[in-house]
């Protein structure tokens, strides 16, 4: 069982931002870092451009904000200021709540940023800006229009963001990007971020960005089919001779095994390897470096195993893994599909393996309702045991133990756990049995919207995760229950 001090969690501190922008973090009370920017912050740094897939809601802005400011600190601003970062955006809207942004990450520092856009009088911009910007924040349609009146010199820009480039195409804004990158000077950072990835937006980042790392967080939409499922019955006692036997009688030469806990990982790393079986965990505990040189010696082929904690799994995209153990169940449903579709990616197909002990038959009864499939069992094994299969009726969740505190102890920033907003939890999940009526997902998972909704509610807001979006399947029915029709879960912040 998890408890409190036991999640997975990576730190500002890790990601190489200096002070400054520390406490600016801090001051807003981002206790630990999105994926996005765990895996944006430090590239940029570095001084590569970035593509990021990423939606509105996970934490995108600081992902791009916060490097950009902490290299423009590196010197100081010139006499007269020069424009060195543009931010473009397609609306308003989000032109003024990236410009909000960038005003409370640099409260501390000596930077000036400014938003402008079209719909309202321009004097008041133009005399923002013959004062002189560091940052400006901008609509394509305005920035042109002043760019054309000979108020704005794109010319020293160091940073060039493009945001929610997929909106901007979509507005027809295509032509006027390529007018603003004319403009640019050729040696500067790129960045462009956009919640989908059609080709038009493929083609357009081929087009501009260079020495490119590419940042995935959009919600996944695994297809389950082309994985071939089990799942085995056993005592917990008996897994680790279970997943070692399974290794060697399937010479798995690149597999993941899945545990629920740091501690664990580390441990079965130990008893792995005790068997001769080569492993290395990765966790939150282990340093971004460490992380790192794991998963290449992995994608390598030198270490045959991974074993890896829900929240490191985040970051791992490696084609050619052909197993994947479930040596724990995942408490949440939707975690076993996202770490099953680490395999049989790039068309390829793959093998999931789940041990259930007693302990964790309601958490397969809620996976099975989750894919609507029941996974097929093994039973011819040395360590079947049939008391780990979950009863007839048994509902969904973790059986309940006397005293057991799991209630308190999981989802962070939050008195609440779990979508505090209601949804979930309770009775309205999925209708009677698996697979409720069918057709749940029209809207597929993880539709439109940002982190919270809901999930606010139960009492602050999850700190990071882009988890919770739009609730899955938007406009589906889920048998009886909707599940999450509107950005639930938010208290559960991992
Ligand atoms: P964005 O996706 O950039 O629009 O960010 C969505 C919201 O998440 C904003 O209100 C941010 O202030 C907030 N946010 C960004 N990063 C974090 C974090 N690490 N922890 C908590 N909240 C965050």
């Amino acid at each position: 069982m998890m408890g409190p001090g036991d999640t997975n969690m990576d730190t500002f501190d890790e990601l190489g931002l200096n002070n400054t922008l520390l406490s600016a973090v801090k001051r807003e009370g981002y206790t630990e870092p999105t994926p996005v920017q765990v895996q944006c912050i430090p590239s940029l740094l570095e001084g590569r451009d970035v593509l990021g897939i990423a939606q509105t809601g996970t934490g995108k802005t600081a992902a791009f904000a916060l490097p950009v400011l902490q290299i423009m600190s590196r010197t100081p601003p010139a006499r007269r200021r020069v424009i060195r970062a543009l931010v473009l955006s397609p609306t308003r809207e989000l032109a003024a709540q990236i410009d909000e942004r960038f005003a409370a990450y640099s409260s501390e520092m000596d930077l000036r940023h400014r938003v402008i856009f079209g719909g309202v009088n321009q004097n008041p911009q133009v005399r923002a800006l013959q004062k002189g910007l560091d940052v400006l924040v901008a609509t394509p349609g305005r920035l042109l229009d002043l760019v054309g009146q000979g108020h704005i010199d794109l010319s020293s820009v160091e940073f060039f963001v493009l945001d929610e480039a997929d909106r901007m195409l979509d507005m027809g804004f295509i032509h006027d990007i390529k007018k603003v990158l004319k403009l640019l000077p050729k040696k500067r950072q790129n960045l462009l971020f956009s919640a989908t990835m059609p080709d038009s937006i493929a083609t357009l980042a081929g087009s501009f960005l260079r020495d490119v790392v590419t940042v995935d967080v959009s919600p996944e939409t695994i297809t389950v089919d082309r994985i071939e499922q089990h799942v085995m019955f056993m005592r917990k006692a008996d897994k680790r001779r279970a997943l070692v036997d399974l290794i060697i009688d399937q010479q798995v030469h690149c597999g993941i095994v899945f545990t629920r806990t740091k501690h664990g990982a580390n441990r079965l790393v130990k008893q792995l390897d005790q068997a001769g079986i080569d492993a290395a965990a990765i966790h939150g505990n282990k340093s971004q470096g460490a992380r790192t040189r794991a998963l290449s010696a992995f994608k390598k082929g030198d270490i045959p195993i991974l074993v890896a904690t829900d929240i490191a799994s985040r970051g791992i995209d490696v084609d050619g893994i052909t197993h994947v153990f479930n040596y724990d169940l995942p408490n949440e449903p939707e975690s076993y599909v996202h770490r099953i579709g680490r395999t049989a990616r790039a068309g390829r197909s793959g093998v999931a393996y789940g041990f259930c002990d007693e302990s964790e038959a309601g958490y397969l009864v809620g996976i099975e309702r989750l894919i609507e499939q029941s996974i097929p069992v093994i039973e011819d094994h040395e360590f079947h045991y049939e008391g780990a299969r979950p009863k007839p009726g048994q509902k969904p969740g973790k059986i309940k133990q006397k005293g057991s505190s799991q209630g308190q102890s999981r989802g962070r920033g939050g008195g609440g756990n779990r979508g505090g907003g209601g949804n979930r939890g309770g009775g309205n999940r999925g209708g009677g049995g698996r697979g409720g009526g069918g057709n749940r997902g029209g809207g597929g998972r993880g539709g439109g919207g940002n982190r919270g909704g809901g999930g606010r509610g139960g009492g602050g807001r999850g700190g990071g995760g882009n988890r919770g979006g739009g609730g899955r399947g938007g406009g589906g029915r889920d048998g009886g229950g909707n599940r999450g029709d509107g950005g639930n879960r938010g208290g559960d912040s991992r």
